[in-house]
């Protein structure tokens, strides 16, 4: 389960109005950034030359989560070997893509709003062709083409395959659409392209698709069943970005716990694999461990947990091996049992109080992150109140918080009544937000006058003589940049903090990672 799949998670990192309860810039203003969400990000800072002479010039936009953000550099690896090559500027396009989110209904008019950008541009291009790619894609389908003039092909997550015929059925003039969902792709024979990448972090899919059927959420019905990618393309993609001098990766999935490879195939059909398929195969804390043990120097993140498919081998896999980042982002959505079930999470509070539990006996240091949402239907001021106190037990370090509002095609649009007025999930919200910054401060408190050890990934957005980075914890620390480099792990002295960022002094170069 990834940040994004969860019923209007407002993600606009582009939203700029502080006083908008529902935008993340505001939540996240005193919370932390997620890393893994994207709006509107261009894939192709750096010009990737075609494999062949067509030369073609291709412009992707990618919105949503971090799984989209991976598909458009497995669409760019598609691409490139169509002779594309992929750019920054739009008008110079021969082909602009753009890579949907269809989570909330905010995300979608975001969408609908830069295909407006785009006819301005193809009235400069006419040649120019544009193409929807992702979650949009697939719930709007054919009718994509018919709301808007502009678009020329729909492709579903499961279709990017087929983007050479798409593209030739688009050069004879026809429009294309191909939202086949797929009971067996993970794209895991495809090297992405890193693009717009710092050369340090990198997103690896391991699983697509999502069988919970948590009653808020589109991802079901537009990613389609839960499937597994084969471990040794995983271990070749992770040795590749070794190679290439990445230190971290993120293995990703919608329900990434719930990762099962035997073989191949659709994880519900388990029960249908051989005795030998299913005594040889790999569950997620197996793969966890393989990766870690193999690449020692290398960090290893993974998101997003689903509670009830986060196992104790998991997090003793996590306890095992120091370069498995001790930071788990475990969405609960509520902190009432009613609640729960009506959003057909298979888990009950107490449940999710012994995962805490057992989370912190075995690794005391970990961090933990929430997913929250405020006003599900028929929610009362006693569940509510049951989502503050489950927050006073856990003390979540940081999360992403939103009001609900309901999305088309999902199991709650039809069976709930979606009957909290707006002004009450916006006063919910606001105090749900207001307890994770009091939460968020207590935690990076807690790291002040300690040594934390930090990858430095990127200069700092508000100083150029500043690094800025993460620990294990996923905490966002800056320090002086001294003679150190990105890539570098650096011991950092914590003297002070902000509820979302660390700052420090630089020690020295750290022996850990
Ligand atoms: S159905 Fe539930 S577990 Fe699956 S992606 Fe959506 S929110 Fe996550």
């Amino acid at each position: 389960m990834i940040h994004t799949k969860t019923h209007n998670k407002l993600k606009n990192n582009s939203l700029k109005n502080p006083k908008a309860l529902t935008s993340t810039s505001y939540t996240q203003s005193y919370t932390h950034k997620n890393p893994n969400q994207y709006n509107g990000e261009t894939i192709g800072s750096q010009v990737v030359e075609g494999k062949n002479t067509h030369n073609k010039k291709v412009y992707i936009e990618s919105y949503g989560c971090s799984m989209n953000f991976a598909d458009s550099e497995v669409v760019a690896s598609i691409l490139s070997t169509e002779g594309f090559e992929t750019i920054v500027e739009m008008k110079e396009a021969d082909l602009v893509l753009i890579n949907t989110c269809s989570i909330r209904d905010k995300a979608e008019q975001t969408v609908r709003k830069r295909l407006e950008k785009f006819n301005a541009v193809k009235r400069i291009n006419p040649k120019m062709k544009v193409g929807v790619l992702g979650c949009m894609a697939e719930r709007l389908k054919e009718k994509f083409l018919e709301e808007e003039k502009i678009v020329d092909m729909v492709v579903g997550p499961d279709a990017y395959k087929d983007l050479p015929n798409l593209l030739q059925e688009i050069e004879s003039g026809r429009n294309a659409v191909n939202v086949i969902l797929s009971k067996e792709e993970t794209y895991g024979d495809i090297a992405p392209v890193r693009l717009q990448s710092n050369g340090v972090s990198a997103f690896v899919s391991i699983t697509r698709g999502c069988d919970n059927m948590c009653t808020f959420c589109v991802v079901p019905f537009t990613r389609g069943r839960e499937r597994s990618r084969d471990p040794k393309s995983i271990l070749e993609e992770i040795n590749d970005l070794v190679s290439k001098g990445f230190k971290e990766v993120t293995l990703l999935g919608q329900n990434v716990d719930s990762y099962l490879w035997y073989g191949g195939g659709l994880k519900k059909d388990f029960d249908k694999a051989t005795t030998l398929q299913q005594k040889t195969a790999v569950n997620f804390a197996q793969l966890l461990s393989l990766v870690a043990q193999e690449h020692h120097k290398m960090r290893i993140r993974f998101s997003t947990s689903n509670p009830q498919d986060l196992t104790l081998d998991v997090i003793h896999a996590m306890a095992t091996f120091d370069n498995i980042c001790k930071h788990i982002h475990l969405p609960v959505q509520s902190g009432s049992d009613r609640i729960l079930k009506k959003m057909n999470r298979l888990h009950t509070r107490q449940e999710y109080f012994d995962l805490i539990d057992n989370i912190k006996k075995i690794i005391p240091e970990c961090s933990i992150s929430q997913d929250l949402i405020a006003g599900f239907p028929t929610e009362t001021e006693e569940d509510h109140k049951d989502t503050l106190s489950l927050m006073d037990y856990v003390q979540y370090h940081f999360g992403f918080m939103f009001s609900y509002s309901e999305r088309p095609g999902t199991l709650a649009e039809r069976k709930l009544e979606d009957d909290i007025s707006e002004e009450v999930k916006l006063r919910r919200l606001q105090e749900i937000i207001e307890k994770q910054r009091v939460h968020s401060r207590h935690r990076t408190a807690g790291y002040k006058d300690k040594t934390v050890c930090v990858l430095i990934e990127r200069e700092s957005k508000k100083s150029e003589f500043q690094w800025s980075g993460r620990t294990s914890q996923n905490t966002v620390v800056v320090f002086p940049k001294e003679h150190y480099k990105v890539g570098d792990f650096v011991d950092v002295k914590i003297n002070d903090c902000t509820s979302a960022t660390l700052i420090g002094i630089p020690l020295g170069i750290s022996e850990t990672i």
